[in-house]
């Protein structure tokens, strides 16, 4: 059976890497080019002892591990693991149980039923809804759509998962100028073609305006799936889903969120007018590796109407109804068919954060984007783009020449990347560059804030110089 020193010997490294954690080089300190360099071989003939295997491996990658894990990266928006759920996800690959369908890992079903209960109730989303835990929320997104894809499809008398989409009624894809990229492609994959999708207008926070929606709804004929937004990722900003949801499903539309990070924000009573009306929704996906802090892979979708869900997803179409006292049987609810137990890491993560600790986190996360913001505002050459209302930071750096903040704004991160304090890193707003700062680890302290925004400033200063 198993060695039981690879196990150790894995303990061991782990331990190494997460007592340098908080003191290393955020950011990587090796290129590309070395690592190649020191990772490659040619395809081995003979096998080599697994104790060597991992031990090599992990000396010879760490130069390009970037400590993402860590309290001060600020990267995209991305979150750390909380330790249980870290715990959890060793035990995952330990058990090993293939997260198919209930008969091949009863234990994988049962918790996701259970996690499926805990997210609808921390959300405040219908209890009545579907869930089905993906990669991320880039297939939430897909997961989501095709369910509305099948619902709006089948109400205009459409069967798209036995007829197909050629020749079938034309579907209107509304969604607002700030979606993410993520979005267009599920719709891609989808079918729907991104040169058939309509973009609402966005205020300077990145909001759909609800009269620009109401405008383009009262022009489209036939079947509508409208994408709206909760948390932008550049400014954090939340569409009004209250005034907007009401217009949408005047029209029938069913509408869908986008929500892998700022969905979380609900669990923040303070966010009461940014979040207000999201669960009036018909489906919303979101992320649990950001804001969550569960490890890479994990990403939730969640539809307010079973039956199309599993329409679109079940195998072989097998259109049988939930809830009539079988088995979960995860597969029914995303694209994969066998798959990791994704549940467990998820179960880990509420249970030993509880709601007041997910609650306290996510307080936290705002109030630190704050405290970032104010601690760069100090100084008059570094300018905040976004309203902080979430967890994300958007900075720009006046160029002391005054000719090119974009270009200059881009050299400052890429000094405050290479002096390796902290790591964020680069976005486009309104066609020029930011530099954007995600707080979304649970370990993130303010004193972490203060030191990374003493960073920034002192790369500012020597470059200003
Ligand atoms: C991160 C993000 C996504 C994509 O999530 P993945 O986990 O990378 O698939 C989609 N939408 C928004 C708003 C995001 O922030």
């Amino acid at each position: 059976m198993i060695d039981k020193k690879v196990l150790e010997a894995t303990l061991e490294v782990a331990i190494d890497y997460f007592e340098d954690l908080e003191s290393r080089h955020v950011g990587p300190i090796k290129s590309v080019e070395e690592l190649r360099r020191d990772l490659a071989m040619d395809l081995p003939e003979k096998g080599e002892d697994p104790l060597e295997v991992i031990r090599d491996m992990a000396v010879k990658a760490d130069g390009g591990l970037v400590a993402s894990p860590g309290p001060r990266y600020f990267g995209f928006v991305t979150g750390g693991a909380v330790p249980a759920s870290l715990g959890a996800d060793w035990l995952t690959s330990v058990w090993d149980q293939n997260g198919m369908i209930s008969l091949s890992s009863p234990a994988a079903g049962v918790v996701e039923e259970v996690v499926s209960s805990w997210v609808l109730e921390l959300l405040g989303l219908p209890s009545g809804s579907s869930v089905g835990f993906v990669t991320g929320c880039q297939m939430a997104n897909f997961t989501c759509l095709a369910a509305a894809r099948n619902h709006v499809l089948n109400s205009a008398g459409w069967d798209v998962e036995k007829q197909g989409l050629s020749g079938a009624p034309h579907v209107n894809i509304v969604v607002g100028a700030e979606a993410h990229v993520t979005l267009i492609n599920a719709l891609k994959m989808l079918g729907f073609g991104t040169e058939n999708i309509r973009y609402i207008t966005a205020d300077g926070q990145g909001r759909m305006i609800p009269s620009e929606l109401e405008k383009m709804l009262s022009s489209c004929n036939g079947p509508i799936i409208l994408s709206v937004q909760a948390g932008n990722v550049n400014t954090g900003a939340f569409d009004p889903c209250e005034e907007i949801i009401e217009i949408a499903h005047r029209y029938g539309a069913w509408v869908h969120v986008d929500g892998a990070f700022g969905l979380w924000g609900k669990l923040n009573p303070v966010l009461a007018a940014e979040t207000g009306g999201v669960e009036l929704a018909d489906s919303w996906a979101t992320d649990a590796h950001k804001w969550l802090n569960v490890p890479y892979d994990s990403g939730i979708a969640i539809v307010a109407r079973p039956e199309p869900h599993k329409r679109a997803m079940a195998p072989g179409y097998v259109a049988y109804l939930p809830g009539q006292g079988e088995k979960r049987d995860p597969s029914q609810w995303v694209p994969e068919s066998s798959r990791r137990a994704r549940g467990f890491t998820l179960y880990a993560a509420i249970r030993s954060l509880g709601k007041n600790g997910l609650c306290e986190m996510v307080e936290r996360h705002c109030r630190q984007a704050r405290l970032m913001a104010s601690l760069l505002k100090e100084d008059p050459d570094i300018q905040i783009l976004n309203e902080v209302v979430l967890n994300q930071v958007l900075v720009r750096f006046r160029d002391p020449e005054g000719i090119d903040d974009s270009g200059f704004t881009r050299r400052v991160m890429s000094h405050v990347q290479e002096e390796g304090t902290c790591w964020a890193g680069g976005s486009r707003w309104e066609d020029s560059d930011a530099m954007r700062i995600s707080v979304s680890n649970w370990a993130t302290t303010d004193e972490d804030i203060k030191i990374s925004a003493q960073a920034i400033r002192r790369v500012l200063a020597r470059l200003v110089e």
